[in-house]
Formats: structure tokens, C-alpha cells, sequence
């Protein structure tokens, strides 16, 4: 057998690899241990969030999968974020699990260019500098020109419940042996993170009237730039809270905890904490907030989201009973830890390939991430550039003011990882660019470019672009009297002022500005992008002025015995890591895993107000 493209793994990064590689003629195989888990969500049935929801949009944009099946398969959807400005709003839905999972199937296969290939990848070869074959448990030899490795949490991965512990790739399913070791004899290194998720609940067995209901949006926002049909909300999610007595049963036992008893070592993910360590770290803070899921339609099972635990079965079902609404919850399925290998990201170009072997390509939780939109991004990205080489053709790189997904990438292969890694709003320096309204903007004519868009998509978002720009001009030129104006809402002028001007007043509406102009309004995409569009104007500018500020600073030394504990708005955590790795200048502080371009912003303040730079004037750094 031979491919072009030969992708490992039917998770978020496989799938999306995949099928954006199909999109371009070649012939893809994708290897999984499981056909009929393709597209299973190994934790909560939800897709999406602050930040996350923007990747979704990306992924879509770039040509993937994610965003379509989940406006298919989504049975909750929420705007989080919405009485806020456009910059920070992240689309939520929550999945019937079995239909996405069969609906990514059914995609993935009426693509006829993919391949499936059931069974366990056990080892790699290479011929010179490239990668050749893999090779089957059954012996079986594929050949292939590029392979995109998306084993997930597979790898020699090791499942925890109290302390018993369990050879799995996540509960129920088999670990991947092996492979880490014939990955590594080509020169990568490996290493161990952990993660965890929480018990699932019997849904028959919850008193909901003792929790509070969570509805989802009204009129729902697709995920997908493609949906046309009417989003419906079909279930609800409920809100309760841990309590001094869930808090008390943890305490307990802690010694029966294998992460506290020191049986896992591993790090976990520190901004998806397990309930043991927000109870220990965050005390007992009038109790943690859980949200009560459920995994869909056709099942009762219930994600407890909030109460990730690998505390021992009974000591779970304790600590459920306390909390209200679940006093004689059953739990379905325990919470468990698991420890898995993965490859420190440095190890990588930004294209994901290796930088050992040629046409090798990493994606996913393999690469030290955390999540399905995480990983599907990277899938997205590897898929095209694993075709891109297949075809002898350029790659596809993002950077950092293009996409979430370009300052993904470039933090995991400049900074790498010691933890699983998330993406959080506050890891990008250009988020007001990098919006979640304007992703086909700046990413579907790039796709287009190098072949994964069809050109009759293509030329409908054009339309919606240049309807965008022709209402935008006509706001930079038409003015709005007083009398128009004065008596529609809050704020008057007083001489004639252009309606883009008032539009950007925070308190102003766009469906006022229409009204006063007497002018159709668009529908409310155009409305959304129309706002988020001149209301940021300013504020982009000043985000842009701020990275060029911080690029220009980024070389200045950070003056010796600099006390990092004395920077207010630092979180104790970056505190503590400034503190071990004593970076000499501000580019070194901010290549450390973690740091943010925020904390750097409130790390380059602090020193200018105290007049600690070395060569810097408070009016060099313009403060
Ligand atoms: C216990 C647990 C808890 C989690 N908690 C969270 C959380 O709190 N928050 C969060 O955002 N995310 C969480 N996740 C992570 C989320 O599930 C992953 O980030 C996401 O699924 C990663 O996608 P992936 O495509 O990289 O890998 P996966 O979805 O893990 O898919 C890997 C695929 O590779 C296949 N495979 C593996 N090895 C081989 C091989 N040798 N040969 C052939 N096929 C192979 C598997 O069968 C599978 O199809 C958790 C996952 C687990 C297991």
C-alpha cells in the first residue's frame, strides 16, 4: 500500500488532517485503532469557548471539519460572552456525543479519496532524511510520502482511579505500545503529561429542582461560515455548586488521591485544574461552580463539568452525594487521571513538521495540548502542509496577528510546553484582530489560495465582504442631524456627525444608527462585523502601537535582582516562574512556557514606572 498522505489517529487533529489533505486529489489514509470511534469526544461533549470558539471559526474558515459538525450535532449552543464587546465573545455548544461522532464519520467517508485502515501503528521508518513507512501490530508495511502522527493521549498512556491504576489510551480502550520508542530512536525526545475528567452521572437520578437551569441562546451563532439552517437548542444544562462538606470529603482523602499521594507525577493541566487541587489551592471560596451536561438525546448520562477527580469510586460517589441535586445521583462512569508521552513541541517547524524528519508531521495532544479545538487546529494546519509537501508545493504558516491557531503554534514550537497547553484569550497580544466574527476575513482567501476552498464558497463570502465594505463606506459618509438623532436614545450632539463617529460611542446600537439614516439594516452578521469593525478601530491601533512597543523593548535587561514578587497583577504562578528562571531581559521572560504577552505588558510597566531599565526614560517606554 502506498499514500500520500498517511494520518495516525481518528481524534480532532486525525480527522481534520485527513480530510483537508482529501480536499487537495491526493490519496490519504487514515490509521486508527478503532473505526467506530473516529470522532470520539474523550471528555465533555462540548466544543468551544473563549478563545477555543475562535479556533472552531478558524478551522472552518481554513476549509476543516469541526465547525459543521458541530452546528449538525450541537444540542446547546450559548454566545459566552455576549453583553461584552464582539473582541471576547466565544461560542459554546455542547454535542449530542454519539451523532457528532457518527456525523464526523459519515463526512470523513463520503470523502472518497480517504482511506481507513483499522489496527495499532507500532513503528516508523525513514529512508535518508524522510520518513517511508509505517507499520502495522498485523505486520502490515504503508507506504507513504508525508504522515501526520495524531495518537492523542494513546502513547504508553496509563489510566488512574484512586490508587489502582490501568494500562489505556482513555478508559476502555487499549494503549498505544511502542511507538513513542521507535519515535524516539529517530532522534525526538519524549516526555509525560497527565490529564483528568470528571465522573459522568446518571441523569435519572438528579433532582434538577434544586439547581439552577442554563437555556442556550434564542437566536444560537453558527460555528460555521457554511451553516445555513436555523440552530435549535434541544437540551439544558444545569448549574449546582461543591460545598464545605464536598470539600471536607476531598480533604479526607487525599491519601488515597494519586496525585497527592505521589503515585502521578506528571504534570497536569494548571488552568483545567482537578477538584483535589482546586480545593487545595483555591480553598474552600464559598464552594466551585459545576455545570451539569448532558453527553445527548439519546442517553442519560451527564457530564459533571467543574469536578475532574481520580479520587478512588467511592470517594467519588461521597463527594457527588454532598453536593445539591445529587444527593442519590448514581455515577455511570468514575473520573480518572491518565498519563500519557508526548513530544516537546521545539522539536517542530511551524508548519508542524519535524525539524529530524523530513515529511513527518505532529499534531494534536501528542504536542503537549489540551482540548478537541486545540488539537483540531493543529490537525488542520499539519493536514495542509503534510499535502503541501506530498505535491512538492509551499506551505501554510500562520502567524501570531493572523489567528489563534498561528500563536498556538508558535508558542508550542518557541516556547514548548511543561504542561498540557490551552488557548486563553490572553495569550494572544492582537486580540481585537483576531475576532471571532472576522475569521473568514483573514484566513478563507489563503486557503482559497493554495486549493482547499472551492471557488463557489470563495465567491459567496466575497459577497458578504463587499456588502461589509459598501455599508461601512457609506456610514464614513453619512451624517446624522441633532433632530435625528437627539430625542432616539442616550447622548446628543449637537452639529450634523457622521454616523460612523457615533457609532462608535460604546453606549451607541447599530439598529439606532440605521434608523436615524433611515436604512435597511444588514442581516446580523454584517451588523456584528459592521460594529465590532468601527468600534475597535482606535483600540486596534493602540494594540498594534503596544506590540511594536514591546518588540522594541524586547531586548532590554530586566535590571539584576529585579523582586518579581513586588509586580501587582502578576499571577502567583508567572511570579513563581519569573522567580526560577531569572530572565535576564524581556524577550527571555516572555520564551518562558506560559508567559503571556499580558503579563510581559504588566511585567514592562511595572519596570518603567519604577525607572528600572536600564537605559530606558519613563518617556522611551512612553509612560
Ligand atoms: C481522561 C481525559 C481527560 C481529558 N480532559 C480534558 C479537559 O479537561 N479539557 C480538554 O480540553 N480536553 C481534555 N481532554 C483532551 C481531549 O480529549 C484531547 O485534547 C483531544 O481529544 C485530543 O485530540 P487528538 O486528536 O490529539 O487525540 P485523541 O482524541 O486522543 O485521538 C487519538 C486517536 O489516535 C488513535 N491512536 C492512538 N495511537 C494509535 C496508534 N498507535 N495507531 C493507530 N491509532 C492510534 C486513537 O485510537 C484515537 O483515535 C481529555 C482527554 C482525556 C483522555
Amino acid at each position: 500500500m502506498q499514500f500520500d498522505v498517511v494520518v495516525i489517529g481518528g481524534g480532532h487533529a486525525g480527522i481534520e488532517a485527513a480530510w483537508i489533505a482529501a480536499q487537495k486529489k491526493l490519496a490519504v489514509l487514515l490509521v486508527t485503532n478503532h473505526i467506530d470511534l473516529i470522532g470520539q469526544m474523550s471528555c465533555n461533549p462540548a466544543i468551544g469557548g473563549i478563545a477555543k470558539g475562535n479556533i472552531v471559526r478558524e478551522i472552518d474558515a481554513l476549509g476543516g471539519l469541526m465547525g459543521r459538525a458541530i452546528d449538525a450535532f450541537g444540542i446547546h449552543f450559548k454566545m459566552l460572552n455576549s453583553s461584552k464587546g464582539a473582541a471576547v465573545w466565544g461560542n459554546r455548544a455542547q454535542a449530542d456525543k454519539q451523532r457528532y461522532r457518527n456525523g464526523i464519520q459519515k463526512m470523513l467517508m463520503a470523502q472518497k479519496r480517504i482511506c481507513f485502515l483499522q489496527g495499532m501503528v507500532v513503528a516508523l521508518n525513514t529512508k535518508g532524511e524522510s520518513i517511508y513507512s509505517i507499520i502495522m501490530d498485523s505486520g502490515v508495511e504503508v507506504r507513504a510520502k508525508t504522515v501526520v502522527l495524531a495518537m492523542g493521549t494513546f502513547l504508553n498512556g496509563l489510566c488512574h482511579i484512586g490508587l489502582s491504576s490501568f494500562a489505556g489510551g482513555r478508559c476502555g480502550e487499549p494503549p498505544s505500545c511502542g511507538l513513542t520508542k521507535s519515535i524516539a530512536e529517530l532522534g525526538i525526545k519524549s516526555g509525560r503529561l497527565k490529564t483528568g475528567t470528571p465522573p459522568r452521572i446518571d441523569g435519572r437520578t438528579v433532582n434538577f429542582s434544586k439547581m439552577q437551569a442554563q437555556e442556550g441562546d434564542a437566536e444560537p451563532w453558527p460555528f460555521s461560515f457554511a451553516t445555513e439552517h436555523k440552530l435549535k437548542n434541544r437540551a439544558v444544562c444545569w448549574i449546582t455548586k461543591t460545598n464545605s462538606t464536598t470539600h471536607a470529603i476531598i480533604r479526607d482523602n487525599l491519601d488515597r488521591s494519586p496525585l497527592y499521594s505521589g503515585k502521578i507525577k506528571s504534570s497536569g493541566p494548571k488552568y483545567c485544574p482537578s477538584i483535589e487541587d482546586k480545593v487545595i489551592r483555591f480553598g474552600d471560596r464559598g464552594g466551585h461552580t459545576l455545570f451539569l451536561e448532558p453527553e445527548g438525546l439519546d442517553t442519560s448520562e451527564m457530564y459533571l463539568n467543574g469536578l475532574s477527580t481520580s479520587l478512588p469510586f467511592d470517594v467519588q460517589e461521597k463527594l457527588v452525594n454532598s453536593i445539591a441535586g445529587l444527593e442519590r445521583a448514581k455515577i455511570v462512569r468514575p473520573g480518572y487521571a491518565i498519563e500519557y508521552d508526548f513530544f516537546q513541541p521545539l522539536q517542530l517547524k511551524p508548519t508542524l513538521e519535524s525539524k529530524k524528519v523530513k515529511n513527518l508531521f505532529f499534531a494534536g495532544q501528542i504536542n503537549g495540548t489540551s482540548g478537541y479545538e486545540e488539537a483540531a487546529g493543529q490537525g488542520v494546519l499539519a493536514g495542509i502542509n503534510a499535502a503541501q509537501n506530498a505535491l512538492g508545493e509551499e506551505g501554510l504558516m500562520l502567524s501570531r496577528d493572523e489567528a489563534y491557531i498561528g500563536v498556538l503554534i508558535d508558542d508550542l514550537t518557541t516556547k514548548g510546553t511543561e504542561e498540557p497547553y490551552r488557548m486563553f484569550t490572553s495569550r494572544a497580544e492582537h486580540r481585537l484582530l483576531l475576532r471571532q466574527d472576522n475569521c473568514d476575513e483573514r484566513l478563507l482567501p489563503k486557503a482559497y489560495n493554495k486549493g482547499y476552498i472551492s471557488r463557489a464558497f470563495y465567491q459567496k463570502r466575497r459577497k458578504v465582504w463587499e456588502k461589509e465594505k459598501r455599508e461601512l463606506s457609506h456610514l464614513a459618509k453619512t451624517n446624522i442631524k441633532p433632530k435625528a438623532w437627539n430625542n432616539s436614545g442616550p447622548g446628543s450632539i449637537k452639529i450634523p456627525t457622521r454616523s460612523s463617529v457615533l457609532l462608535k460611542r460604546p453606549e451607541v446600537t447599530i439598529g439606532r444608527i440605521y434608523r436615524a439614516i433611515k436604512r435597511k439594516l444588514p442581516n446580523r452578521e454584517t451588523c456584528l462585523r459592521i460594529e465590532a469593525n468601527i468600534k475597535y478601530e482606535g483600540f486596534i491601533e493602540i494594540e498594534r502601537a503596544e506590540y511594536d512597543k514591546l518588540k522594541k523593548l524586547e531586548n532590554q535587561a530586566i535590571p539584576f535582582g529585579f523582586d518579581f514578587n513586588e509586580v501587582a497583577g502578576l499571577l502567583n504562578e508567572t511570579k513563581k516562574k519569573f522567580l526560577a528562571n531569572k530572565p535576564a531581559t524581556l524577550k527571555a521572560a516572555l520564551s518562558i512556557p506560559g508567559v503571556t504577552p499580558a503579563d510581559i505588558s504588566v511585567l514592562m510597566i511595572h519596570i518603567a514606572k519604577e525607572q528600572k531599565f536600564k537605559n530606558v526614560s519613563r518617556e522611551t517606554v512612553g509612560l
